[in-house]
């Protein structure tokens, strides 16, 4: 798995730009073309600029990186995100922002995961994608990736404006580790039921700067270890003991993301409670969140979760499953149980309301 650099010719040199961003492109819908038999196939990215002449009229220096092999984002992986942040931490002086482009279906995952793995960021690295191939004359694509451009050079008093990672999608721009994947038909692909957008894209692009993190001004550093030793458990009326165990029992388990009803709620069966029970004992950690896109878990609000919390599952509070579970990869590559535990609670990169 590699990345190689792409020349573009006809754009703006380092030197006269306002600004310089590094394009990353993984693969997904935006990058397709159709083959001799009609098929979708990656095209060759080279030639953007004639896809999308005014990319030139910007102002901005680009450099291109594109995985060798661009890939669907169903194959994304921990290890794709390990290159992603040493792509942008190799280029990170040279550069005042980032564009990843990166197919839809699991780009949540990925900004997710890149928020904590990119430690003390202080430069936008704003995702984006299309729902329509940028060949296809309706396509999304031209809009997304040039606004997305525009947000990750846009600077005030020479910092820049969104220091963190995001997602730029059909007009709107989220915090990544609030964003969901919401829609596979219409344009608006992407939400964040529980934190505002960032910016809104209009005439003029429309920053909610209250609700923008700040950055830390820390040298940036990278965590690339991740541990996926991790079960999502959904819950759902009737689901049996021998399911819910023959997760519980597997021995490499380390944590469990319990995707519970509306408020953190979970059915009050004594075998459940007692293998909860048991399977922290174990160590295993066990995180409560939502089924609802919207709203926060409240363990002890209703009965049927105040005995999750007496059994030692934490709470997620607002987090996407997304957020927990790359959150969590982080955390066990690099801390204790004990340490995991607590810190899982915590707001660590503006992915939960405390
Ligand atoms: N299957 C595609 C992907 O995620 C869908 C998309 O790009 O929108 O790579």
């Amino acid at each position: 798995m590699k990345v190689k650099q792409i020349q573009v010719s006809g754009t703006q040199s380092a030197e006269t730009a306002r600004a310089r961003v590094l394009i990353l492109y993984t693969g997904g819908t935006f990058g397709m073309t159709h083959d001799a038999s009609g098929a979708l196939i990656p095209f060759d990215f080279s030639s953007i600029v004639e896809h999308l002449p005014t990319i030139r009229n910007l102002g901005l220096a680009f450099t291109v990186f594109s995985f060798e092999k661009p890939i669907d984002s169903s194959n994304i992986s921990p290890e794709h995100w390990k290159l992603l942040a040493e792509v942008i931490r190799d280029n990170y002086a040279a550069h005042d922002g980032f564009v990843i482009l990166h197919g839809t279906d699991t780009m949540a995952y990925t900004a997710s995961a890149l928020s904590f793995m990119l430690e003390g960021l202080s430069k936008p690295v704003i995702l984006t994608g299309a729902q329509l191939p940028i060949i296809d004359p309706r396509s999304d694509a031209r809009e997304n990736l040039i606004t997305a451009l525009e947000i990750a050079a846009a600077k005030k008093d020479d910092r820049a404006i969104v220091p963190e990672v995001c997602i730029y999608f059909d007009y709107e721009l989220l915090r990544g580790n609030r964003s969901k994947k919401v829609e596979s038909m219409q344009f608006d692909a992407f939400d964040s039921g529980n934190y505002p957008a960032l910016a809104k894209a209009g005439v003029k692009i429309d920053y909610n700067h209250a609700a923008i993190r700040q950055a830390v001004n820390n040298e940036l550093t990278l965590r690339t270890n991740l541990d996926s030793s991790i079960a999502i458990l959904k819950l759902f009326p009737g689901i049996s003991e021998q399911v819910v165990l023959s997760v519980f029992n597997n021995t490499s388990l380390k944590a469990v993301i319990l995707e519970t009803y509306g408020a953190g709620n979970a059915p009050t069966n004594s075998w459940l409670i007692e293998a909860l029970q048991q399977v922290i004992a174990r160590g295993v950690i066990v995180v409560n969140v939502s089924q609802c896109p919207g709203g926060m878990v409240v363990q002890g609000k209703y009965a049927t979760s105040k005995e999750l919390m007496q059994a030692g599952v934490l709470s997620g509070r607002d987090m996407t499953t997304e957020a927990a579970l790359t959150k969590l990869m982080v955390l066990l590559a690099n801390y204790d149980t004990a340490q995991c535990r607590q810190l899982v609670e915590q707001n660590l990169a503006g992915e939960l309301s405390s």
